[in-house]
């Protein structure tokens, strides 16, 4: 996927208007996670080095059209300015006479945050008389939110109509290289692990992956419904019903697309979910009628671990079980571990799915994995094969 980069352009002396994803975590007025500001400043950064003006746009949380206090960007705007040491001057619009006079008003070497995008309903409506006025404040249009990329919103989508020069900011511009890369043109073997609640939430990837990846793990609670369909008892396990013919179609496609399929051999069950209960693990066909199968067992983890072992790319979606509780944590630290070990050994190894991506996290694993998709949904629909309004 060939796409212009902030890094093709000359930038000197250009006023560059950047969709970032700001959407950060608050504690009243606090920002408590700034991961996502600290993502943001390779771009800012370029931009200031190349003599540009960054004038930053973004959502946070969701004030539904409504001008909401303690959704105000300005307490972002104190932290970033910490963490880049530059002047970041705060605008109370984020369109109109305010924003246009801030913009031409700046010194060289300040950054622009303009005030939070969804104050205006028409942004998530993508109305075009709100994105035409974004043209007034750069020359140039960056997309660096691949988390937000997936919507068609005036920000991510509108605004490019307005522009002759859009083009993808550095974190964009990894998140595209990356999960991009994997799926156009990985280098084999490509194992792909598929986890996370439902079947239904993961069929879309499932199914595209399949016409690209040598070998399929599946764990997680959608695991459940393929057992279903192979005649297994799964006694409380997550079933649905209404997506057993998904799964058997799944299963004969990857038949005879001559892709491997692993479901768990093994799963650790409990009467219940919870911190304290206590948990046994059985062979799959042995699964109790009266308990829940909540996460694969520990001959799994090993079979899962010798072929992500195998690959040259993995990409990992959807944890191996209910692994905020710790009874259930093991298969996806299995995974997540397997996955840093392959990176040592020059495996491409990416993570995606807003869930998988903070289990990595919790564990510290970050560095230790090739890219962590910032992306939750958006790095979903990458996988489902979709187009995303805001890279498209
Ligand atoms: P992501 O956000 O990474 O795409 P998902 O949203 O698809 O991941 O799935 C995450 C959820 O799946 C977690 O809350 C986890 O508890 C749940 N889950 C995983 N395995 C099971 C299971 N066996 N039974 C019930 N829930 C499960
Ligand atoms: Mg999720």
């Amino acid at each position: 996927m060939e796409k212009l980069a902030i890094t093709d352009l000359d930038l000197t002396g250009k006023r560059v208007l950047v969709r970032v994803d700001f959407n950060v975590p608050m504690k009243g007025t606090t920002v408590s996670d700034d991961t996502r500001l600290r993502a943001s400043i390779p771009t800012i950064q370029h931009i200031l080095d190349a003599g540009g003006l960054p004038v930053l746009m973004s959502h946070l949380g969701r004030p539904e059209g409504q001008r909401v206090a303690e959704l105000s960007l300005e307490p972002v705007g104190r932290v970033l300015q910490t963490l880049l040491g530059r002047e970041v001057v705060s605008v109370s619009e984020c369109v109109g006479p305010e924003a246009v006079a801030a913009v031409k008003n700046a010194e060289t070497g300040t950054v622009i945050l303009l005030e939070n995008l969804r104050f205006h309903k028409e942004e998530e409506v993508n109305a075009p008389g709100f994105a035409i006025q974004f043209a007034e404040l750069g020359d140039i249009y960056v997309n660096d939110a691949f988390g937000t990329a997936h919507r068609a919103h005036a920000s991510t989508e509108g605004v490019t109509h307005y522009f002759s020069e859009c083009a993808a900011g550095l974190l964009m511009q990894k998140e595209l290289d990356y999960l991009g890369g994997a799926l156009d043109e990985p280098v084999e073997p490509f194992v792909a692990v598929i986890g996370g609640a439902k079947v239904s939430g993961k069929i879309d990837v499932v199914e595209h992956l399949l016409s690209k990846v040598n070998v399929l793990l599946i764990g997680g609670g959608m695991a459940y419904t393929f057992f279903k369909v192979m005649g297994l008892e799964i006694g409380k396990s997550l079933l649905e019903e209404d997506r057993m013919g998904v799964a058997e179609a799944v299963l004969k496609k990857a038949e005879d697309a001559g892709v491997r399929i692993e479901l768990p051999v093994d799963c650790v069950v409990a009467p219940d979910l919870g911190e304290d209960v206590s948990t046994t693990v059985v062979p799959r066909d042995a699964i109790p009628r009266d308990q829940e199968s909540a996460d694969i067992g520990p001959e799994t983890r090993e079979r899962f671990g010798e072929l992500i072992a195998t690959a040259k790319t993995v990409v990992w979606n959807g944890p191996m079980g209910v692994y905020e509780m710790t009874p259930f944590s093991q298969g996806t630290e299995a995974v997540a571990n397997a996955l840093a070990q392959a990176t040592e050994r020059g495996a491409t190894t990416i993570v995606g799915g807003g869930e998988t991506a903070a289990a990595v996290a919790d564990m510290g694993l970050v560095d230790r994995i090739s890219h962590v998709s910032t992306g939750g949904g958006a790095s979903l629909e990458f996988l489902e094969g979709k187009d995303l309004p805001g890279v498209v």
